[in-house]
């Protein structure tokens, strides 16, 4: 006769992460049909754990929590952008660089020549890498092809790594990344193009959960974003934003207004825009990664955002041009160290926070019963290691919809 759970873990401190780290001494968690079925102390299961589960996992007093979700990524891309560091470390500007085919333009060349088979395998090694950290759930956008048949081969390739990995995919179409050379004397044209072919295929197709635009003084003018922001709307597709990274453009007010998932970046939000998100219950999205790598100053303002209660997610925002990262635990120690975010909060980041950033939080995000059972068993004793340790990887297991995974 089948027993009452497929599986479970015992003598573990859970991390629930249901609010800050919602910690379980002593406790188990049990799982049927890869779903959470029980989660509590030890001390309160009815009868033997061997009359109950058919596979039991011992923990030994490790910690276990929630599978880690990062909720921004570019990590389907051709090539790298090493030589550019080189170059830029020893002094050349980002002119010179751009004048010598550089800068993002240098990535959409390579991923536009790369074949299928090619860009599959190098962002596959990626996607292991993020995996390796304790990531089960990843979001992967389009962007770096800027032309119809490149922005498909990646959304395929997008869905080729959920296919062959365990792991959750969110994808995301970013043909709103920056302008192709083709339509740098006619940006209007482009975005006419992702309006009224692109999106509405995406949408058609379903090809992609939500449409994202970069906001920006180097990027989408205001304007633009609305018209692409719109269509999706029109299409029925959610949306996101790179929103404030490099200056206080409003894209943050405006894609709250379209009751945005997430507005991601926010270096440089202000209260207006902070207000918008409260009111639209959209995630900030922050990503030290990127204000790392470019060794920026401005802070996101973590204590506003605070104030007003907006959940605050973290990502890798992994891309060969600002953020060449594949560990999500590496993210959680800068958001600590760099942003000031508590360890707890750094762990919600990943977690809840970031399921909601993804539209996913019925399923993600929480080992709560009835949700799926994603998690990671630590070889540490309590989460705030988690975030304290910089360049370790304490992941024992990994578990995917109630699977080991290894
Ligand atoms: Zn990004």
């Amino acid at each position: 006769m089948r027993k009452q759970y497929d599986a479970i873990w015992l003598n573990a401190q859970i991390a629930t992460c249901e609010q800050g780290y919602g910690l379980i001494q002593q406790a188990g968690i049990a799982v049927r049909d890869g779903r959470i079925a029980w989660v509590g102390p030890v001390a309160e299961l009815p009868y033997d754990p061997e009359k109950l589960a058919a596979v039991i996992h011992d923990c030994n007093g490790r910690c276990l929590t929630p599978g880690l979700i990062d909720c921004h990524t570019h990590l389907v891309f051709a090539g790298n952008r090493a030589h550019e560091f080189e170059m830029r470390l020893q002094g050349a500007t980002y002119e010179e660089i751009a004048r010598q085919g550089g800068g993002i333009q240098s990535t959409v060349s390579a991923t536009r020549s790369a074949s299928e088979e090619v860009l599959f395998q190098q962002s596959l090694a990626r996607a292991r890498d993020l995996q390796k950290s304790g990531v089960t759930t990843l979001e992967i956008k389009s962007g770096y092809g800027l032309d119809w048949p490149t922005e498909l081969k990646m959304l395929r390739v997008a869905k080729r790594i959920e296919d062959t990995l365990p792991l959750t995919v969110s994808k995301t179409f970013l043909g709103a990344h920056t302008f192709p050379p083709e339509f740098r004397s006619n940006p209007d044209a482009y975005v006419d193009l992702l309006c009224q072919e692109m999106i509405p295929v995406v949408a058609r197709e379903q090809l992609a959960d939500a449409v994202d635009v970069f906001c920006e003084k180097i990027a989408f003018s205001l304007e633009q974003t609305k018209r692409v922001f719109a269509s999706a709307a029109e299409h029925g597709l959610k949306v996101k934003c790179h929103a404030e990274q490099l200056s206080d453009m409003g894209g943050t007010t405006l894609a709250a207004s379209y009751q945005a998932l997430s507005v991601d970046h926010l270096e440089h939000v202000g209260v207006p825009g902070v207000k918008a998100l409260e009111q639209s219950g959209s995630v900030a999205v922050l990503l030290p990664g990127a204000f790392y790598f470019l060794r920026e100053t401005k802070l996101p303002p973590v204590e506003l955002l605070r104030r007003h209660r907006i959940p605050i997610a973290v990502a890798t925002d992994c891309n060969p041009g600002t953020s060449p990262v594949t560990s999500l635990l590496m993210i959680m120690n800068m958001a600590c160290t760099l942003f000031r975010l508590t360890p707890s909060e750094a762990l919600e980041a990943v977690t809840r926070h970031a399921a909601q950033a993804l539209g996913m939080s019925a399923l993600r995000g929480t080992l709560t019963a009835g949700k799926a059972a994603d998690m990671a068993v630590w070889e540490v004793s309590h989460p705030a290691e988690l975030v304290y340790y910089l360049g370790n990887n304490p992941l024992r297991q990994l578990i995917r919809q109630g699977k080991v995974v290894f």
